[in-house]
């Protein structure tokens, strides 16, 4: 179980990160990818429209990227009341404390002011957790970054078995190491930072994009002597052209190679990478996104019914 916060389109970090590994999970798992839209609530509360928006560019992109709903289970999570109802009874039994020392809450209210400091921020690690349990998700592909809120669900499951007798699954991370894809300036590829190449973008807009990145600033004339590592141009080549970046970094080195040349290799092999990926974007459109999320949607609550048929029995809620 895995999914994304609709916050936009998504770029070539995430093609190369998370979904090339959701495209290549093995046959013998049985995988739901959620669009979490109401976790997109908790820091866009005000804008409803780009979050409905953003949900289908997002599946969209889920698509492109070679994501297939014949196989994945591809969902909104609004769609699935389960996950609410899971999360208020859970809500009963977390003290606010363990929510509290979620390293990643103080940071945030840091980072982004205390407009997101509402109740749903605080609880957002246990919707995520109740994204998890109400598929009983025993593997959930993290990032280091998120191991804390996993470890925290665990603790919460712990609770509630201990509580209530064992029926809610206790989800183990999967940890994910992406490679660093850097940005067009330099900085980690972040849609905040503005400095994305994204998937949906076409070819002329990918080119432009590269013909205004950054490289080695000591190399001003076409001659000079550059230093690729730490050039993001050079970085993006081991994405695209993996075959010939011995060979860049060769004729970089000797001042061979001018950086006008280099990025418009760079631009040729990335819109040239990405060519099936926007072909089959664009054979995509907004009613077949219904169309997916209705089937995904149906499927999803079979087994969140069930989840919380046991649950709700095991808080003595049903005779
Ligand atoms: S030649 Fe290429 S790798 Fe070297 S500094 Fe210029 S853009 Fe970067």
């Amino acid at each position: 179980m895995s999914g994304m916060r609709p916050s936009g389109r998504l770029h070539i970090g995430h093609l190369v990160g998370a979904l090339a590994q959701w495209v290549n999970y093995p046959d013998s798992v049985d995988a739901f990818f959620e669009i979490a839209d109401l976790h997109a609530f908790t820091t866009k509360y005000d804008d409803p429209q780009a979050i409905r928006d953003d949900s289908d560019e997002v599946v969209l992109d889920w698509l492109a990227a070679g994501l297939d709903p014949q196989r994945a289970t591809i969902f909104l999570q609004t769609a699935i009341p389960e996950i609410f109802e899971l999360h208020t009874y859970l809500s009963m039994i977390v003290p606010v404390a363990w929510l509290q020392r979620v390293p990643t809450y103080k940071e945030q209210i840091e980072a982004l002011g205390a407009d997101i400091a509402t109740y749903g921020f605080l609880g957002y690690p246990l919707l995520q957790l109740c994204d998890i349990a109400v598929f009983r998700a025993d593997s959930v592909p993290v990032g280091r970054d998120q191991l804390s809120h996993l470890e925290f669900g665990r603790e919460v499951v712990r609770r509630f078995n201990f509580l209530y007798g064992p029926t809610l699954v206790e989800p183990t991370a999967t940890l994910s190491e992406f490679p660093a894809v850097p940005g067009t300036d330099g900085r980690k590829m972040s849609k905040s930072y503005g400095n994305t190449i994204d998937i949906a973008d076409d070819a002329e807009t990918t080119t432009k994009k590269v013909r205004a990145m950054i490289t080695d600033p000591l190399k001003v004339r076409r001659n000079d002597p550059g230093r690729p590592e730490i050039c993001p141009v050079f970085a993006l080549h081991h994405l695209a052209n993996a075959a010939r970046v011995a060979l860049i970094e060769e004729r970089c080195r000797s001042g061979e190679l001018g950086c006008v040349a280099c990025k418009g290799e760079l631009a040729e092999t990335l819109n040239a990478w990405l060519a099936p990926v926007r072909a089959r974007r664009a054979s995509l459109d907004r009613e077949r996104v219904a169309q997916i999320l209705a089937a995904g949607n149906e499927k999803a609550r079979v087994v969140a019914r069930a989840t919380l048929r046991d649950v709700r029995r095991a808080m003595k809620l049903v005779p």
